[in-house]
């Protein structure tokens, strides 16, 4: 009785902007969370993307409880030391030379196009503004970012849009050439497309991209939001496809479970930002930095988790395979890298999920038809066969 309590008072006071499920989830240790009826779930959605170590890692949880006692927020007027040691963490590991921090995907994504623009404009040619994204691709919600998703669903009722943007199919190079004008100041990609259903690119369609970028002065920016942070089996998708973007979004996993987002540039592109042309007020904040350095110390820590990614994924497409060929009428395609996985479905996807959930696996739907699969990394092989098992049950019901 308490949860319809519950979820009778979020109706009545929390704005009608997202469908769920009649559960709320109250704890949560590892690869598992809890309802407020007792029930126990296996995670498969981990927050969407975020939890990258499982819920309440215990470094993540000591190093914002430590952070908490310290200092838990101080202006961007003065020098902030989680902030900088993430920053150099961040360096350390990436192509980038220098971070700019906000507090999540889109406003990542925001700062991105901001900093293209202006870029494109005192550095190549003042009439250099427009930004080249992808169909299908998600960026965020924010209203560039809206833009930039070529996604025209996700539009509807917000128009008019911003000026300056547009949208070429993916994993195209021709349209991408064809596109190209004196305004292009920016391609703007998801490695692979995560929202619109887990759309991973032929393995050269991004050096054919870098390459028109490279002859035509235009910037590449990559929007890891999802793909970042180990999710693909490398620290960083694009490194699986042999370039470096100029610059590069992301958030989700980074604060292994706390709302922080950073966009990273090289030098070069990074001085077009002088003091007072971008900023926000709880960028870069000592609690959520102290977790992204705890995340990041944690995932690369022996590459032990990058490791565990990568085996983990190959075991769930491989037994998402066999639940393919018991099912051929109902499994269309299982793809995926590292613990993004996608499964389409030749149905609609939500009746499985909720089929899922009401057998104790969260999972999630994407694109209407395609169930995707983005565990914590420290996923175990246990868990796995624990899904397949719940799916092939729900499956076979569905097949009747
Ligand atoms: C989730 C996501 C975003 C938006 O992130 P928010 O934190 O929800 O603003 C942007 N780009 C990609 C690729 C994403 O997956």
């Amino acid at each position: 009785m308490e949860t319809k309590k519950i979820i009778d008072e979020s109706n009545l006071y929390i704005m009608n902007t997202y469908k769920r499920f009649p559960v709320v989830l109250r704890k949560g240790r590892g690869m598992k969370v809890w309802g407020t009826d007792g029930k126990e779930y296996l995670d498969f959605v981990s927050g969407v993307a975020v939890n990258i170590l499982g819920h309440c890692h215990p470094k993540v949880v000591m190093a914002l409880q430590k952070q908490a006692q310290r200092l838990l927020h101080v202006s961007n007027y003065y020098h902030i030391e989680p902030q900088i040691r993430l920053a150099k963490l961040l360096v350390k590991h990436t192509f980038a030379d220098k971070v700019f921090f906000c507090n999540s995907g889109a406003e990542a994504n925001e700062a991105a196009i901001k900093l293209a623009r202006k870029y494109a404009k005192e550095n190549v040619s003042p009439d250099r503004f427009e930004i080249i994204t992808a169909e299908n691709s998600f960026h965020g919600r924010t209203l560039a970012a809206l833009t930039a998703t070529g996604q025209e669903k996700f539009q509807k009722g917000f128009e008019p849009l911003m000026p300056g943007f547009k949208h070429v199919p993916f994993n195209n190079i021709n349209a991408i050439n064809d596109s190209i004008t004196d305004n292009t100041c920016a391609i703007m990609l998801e490695p692979i497309q995560g929202e619109g259903g887990v759309k991973i690119p032929e393995p050269d369609y991004l050096k054919g991209v870098r390459k028109i970028c490279d002859e035509n002065n235009i910037l590449l920016i990559l929007d890891e939001v999802q793909t970042g942070m180990g999710r693909t089996g490398r620290f960083f998708a694009h490194e699986h496809f042999g370039i470096i973007p100029d610059i590069m979004t992301i958030a989700k996993g980074l604060g292994g479970g706390t709302p922080i987002g950073a966009m990273l540039a090289t030098d070069k592109v990074a001085s077009a930002f002088q003091p007072g042309n971008h900023a926000s007020t709880f960028g870069g904040n000592p609690l959520v930095c102290a977790t992204g350095i705890a995340t990041i110390e944690t995932l690369l820590e022996n590459g032990f988790i990058l490791d565990q990614c990568n085996r983990m994924g190959t075991y769930l497409k491989e037994r998402l395979g066999y639940l393919k060929e018991k099912f051929p009428t109902l499994i269309k395609e299982v793809r995926g890298m590292g613990l993004l996985i996608g499964m389409e479905l030749t149905i609609e996807c939500e009746p499985v999920v909720k089929d899922c959930l009401e057998m104790g696996v969260l999972t999630n739907c994407t694109a209407g038809n395609v169930l995707r699969f983005i565990p914590p990394l420290i996923v175990q092989k246990k868990d796995i066969d624990y899904l397949i098992d719940i799916l092939d049950k729900v499956l076979e019901r569905l097949k009747k």
